[in-house]
């Protein structure tokens, strides 16, 4: 078995179709995928076609949240995808996104971009979920950063001149959307944060409180002293543990479907559920 829940595909920032994300997953040897789009789930039926008979897939989505004024990321793994609470969702996170998108690409504007947000949203698939990852995209297509790093850098990130705050929905929030999708909330790449490990602690005890099931503890580029320590911190705190390689594109050599998710042994895996065993062989 060979486990990746984190990735993403055009329906947001990723750059694959749902089909061919698919694809690629089968031939790295992958088992069961989790399509974890940005608040979004628009990609999932196309997968679940596209993987019939061959692979499991299992119902994703990358929830963005604020916690103490930070962008933190819960992963809602084994989601009825067509239930009321998930399409409300969708729908309200929609209207946040949109809304930050268009102010993004205005500043764009200013900055000497012609049509940013038109243009960054016909370079996405169609209907998309547009994140600053896409913007990032755009921006280096456009010839104005080295590198997507570099457009973040420039760009994107917090102080930089294309910015835009927003305010998501809380931990509480995402967690019982979740449950009341039937599915496992797991927060994303925990290390990824820019918390030192007191506030990072802080996030885990908030998250546990708020109806937190797991922590992201195996992900691709990561150093095994992070890997053993957030499986430490699963057990000190009574969290599952997921796997996911937070795949995008085919860019970075070192971030591929299924990659290097192996997890420490003392860990409970998030499919070692009953979430899980709907989408066990048996
Ligand atoms: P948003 O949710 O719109 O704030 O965009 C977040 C997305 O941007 C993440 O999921 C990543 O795909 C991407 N991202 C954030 N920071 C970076 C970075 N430094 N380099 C590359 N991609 C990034
Ligand atoms: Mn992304
Ligand atoms: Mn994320
Ligand atoms: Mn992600």
């Amino acid at each position: 078995m060979s486990y990746d829940l984190h990735c993403h595909s055009n329906a947001s920032d990723g750059t694959l179709s749902p089909a061919e994300l698919v694809e690629r997953a089968l031939k790295r040897g992958v088992t069961h995928l989790a399509l974890t789009d940005h608040d979004c789930v628009g990609g999932i039926d196309e997968a679940l076609k596209a993987a019939e008979g061959r692979m499991h897939i299992i119902p994703g989505c990358e929830m963005s949240t604020t916690w103490n004024n930070r962008q933190i990321h819960v992963a809602a793994l084994f989601i009825n995808h067509k239930s009321q609470v998930i399409t409300d969702f969708v729908a309200a996170q929609n209207v946040r996104r949109t809304e930050r998108a268009i102010a993004i690409g205005e500043k764009l504007e200013k900055a000497g971009f012609k049509d940013a947000y038109a243009r960054t949203k016909a370079q996405a698939g169609a209907g998309a979920v547009i994140t600053r990852g896409n913007y990032a995209r755009f921006i280096f297509s456009e010839g104005r950063a080295q590198s997507i790093d570099d457009a973040f850098n420039t760009y994107l990130k917090s102080g930089k001149r294309a910015y835009v705050s927003t305010v998501w929905i809380s931990i509480e929030e995402a967690t019982d959307i979740i449950h009341k999708a039937g599915g496992l909330a797991v927060l994303a790449h925990p290390r990824r944060y820019p918390l030192t490990n007191t506030k990072l602690r802080q996030l885990l005890t908030d998250f546990k409180d708020a109806g937190g099931d797991g922590l992201e503890v195996a992900s691709c580029q990561q150093r095994p002293c992070d890997r053993q320590f957030l499986a430490q911190l699963c057990q000190k705190y009574g969290f599952l543990a997921s796997v996911g390689s937070d795949f995008h594109n085919e860019a970075i050599r070192f971030r591929d479907l299924g990659l290097h998710l192996e997890l420490p042994p003392e860990v409970t895996p998030v499919w070692r559920t009953e979430q899980g065993q709907r989408f066990d062989f048996t």
